[in-house]
């Protein structure tokens, strides 16, 4: 991919790959649908949420190479709606010709809590303080120095407070380390928060810069129930929270959106729990609160399209429909203030992620 190319914004017509199937994959999916562009996934389950609402899906594992080089030929862009997408994958992405956003920079340092992490202590944002376990000796030194309760955590592969697990005793080392499968891990300090927002950016190709206004997120069993924004937050929290997200989209080079968990400790003081290099289900709010949403805001940057507004013109609050909640659509349907956004996925299991909610309110 020549410079020129890789400047230059991708015109309507354009064909987008998306690794990654799911309801973050369709809503993108729709939104590039929106702007004139033709979508491709690539999810190894066939009929996924975000196949059925594109041009095509090609069925295959993620670390495919048949399909991945298939996939780099046919879209001029690719990018992914999961942070887990393999190194080797991103890779053969832009041998066969495709630029791929975001970049490898981002996937690795979202990849592993540690390098995330001292990369964001690297460009001066904070973060609990943490220890590296690689053996139960690590966990039992950590526990001394960092104090308890501490959050242990594997380094890869957690999601939605899954590989976690709390040391109240220094008698429950043994068992946390054997509950997270004895794995690389990441021993974390209790953030005393006042609350959990996020801010979600986005950085386009351009280098220019976009944060919407930040989001007020409960979480139950550790996956994400509501998000309310804007939140109410003083000038001082914000001006800290648009420093956080633009030194991290500097600092990794970044193209596209990302969300910013953060904890509030009040009186401005903010600490990064993580960063995902995507669109973020607390973002899902600016559907109906913004003229430009999320979705459409990453796939402007990720076609190399000047950025759009991020300014709320409604209060929302955004509520997830985990399992059986689905069934409550009609009602819902009915209710003059809700949007109801349904992923089209056929089975109900218990606390998976169905639709979502935005009951919005007038600004005041
Ligand atoms: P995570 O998977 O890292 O996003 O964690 C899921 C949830 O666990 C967060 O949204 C917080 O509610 C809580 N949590 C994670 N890390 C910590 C920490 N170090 N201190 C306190 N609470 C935490």
């Amino acid at each position: 991919m020549t410079d020129a190319v890789a400047n230059s914004p991708l015109p309507p017509g354009s064909t987008l790959g998306i690794l990654g199937g799911g309801q973050l994959g369709r809503m993108l999916s729709q939104a590039a649908s929106r702007l004139g562009f033709n979508v491709v996934i690539l999810d190894p389950e066939e009929n996924s949420p975000a196949g059925r609402v594109s041009q095509g899906q090609i069925v295959a594992a993620y670390d495919n190479p048949t399909a991945l080089t298939v996939l780099g030929k046919t879209c001029q862009a690719v990018t992914f709606e999961f942070e887990n997408v393999p190194a080797g994958s991103v890779e053969r992405l832009v041998e066969s010709g495709a630029l791929v956003a975001p970049g490898p920079k981002a996937l690795a340092v979202a990849q592993d809590r540690v390098e995330e992490k001292t990369f964001l202590n690297g460009v001066g944002v904070d973060t609990v303080a943490f220890a590296v376990i690689d053996n139960l000796e690590d966990l039992r030194h950590a526990v001394d120095r960092l104090g308890l309760p501490a959050l242990l955590k594997t380094r890869r592969d957690g999601y939605d407070g899954k590989g976690q697990v709390w040391i109240k005793a220094a008698a429950d080392a043994a068992r946390a380390w054997k509950a997270i499968g004895a794995r690389p891990a990441i021993l974390e300090a209790k953030a005393s928060f006042e609350r959990e927002l996020s801010v979600i950016c986005a950085r386009g190709r351009d280098g220019a810069v976009a944060v919407y206004p930040l989001g007020q997120n409960t979480h139950k069993g550790g996956v994400l129930r509501t998000t309310v924004a804007p939140a109410r937050i003083d000038a001082k929290t914000e001006a800290r929270a648009h420093a956080i997200a633009g030194a991290i989209l500097e600092g990794l080079d970044y193209v596209g959106v990302m969300g910013v968990e953060l904890f509030d400790l009040g009186g401005g003081l903010l600490l990064v729990n993580e960063i995902a290099p995507r669109v973020h289900n607390t973002g899902h709010w600016t559907q109906d609160g913004c003229v430009c949403d999320q979705f459409e805001q990453h796939i402007r940057a990720v076609a190399g399209w000047p950025l759009g507004p991020t300014t709320a013109h409604f209060s929302v609050e955004m509520t997830n429909l985990l399992g059986d909640d689905v069934t409550k659509w009609e009602a819902l349907s009915a209710k003059p203030d809700a949007r109801l956004h349904l992923y089209g996925k056929a089975e109900a299991r218990k606390g998976r992620k169905m639709g979502h909610v935005n009951r919005v309110k007038p600004l005041v």
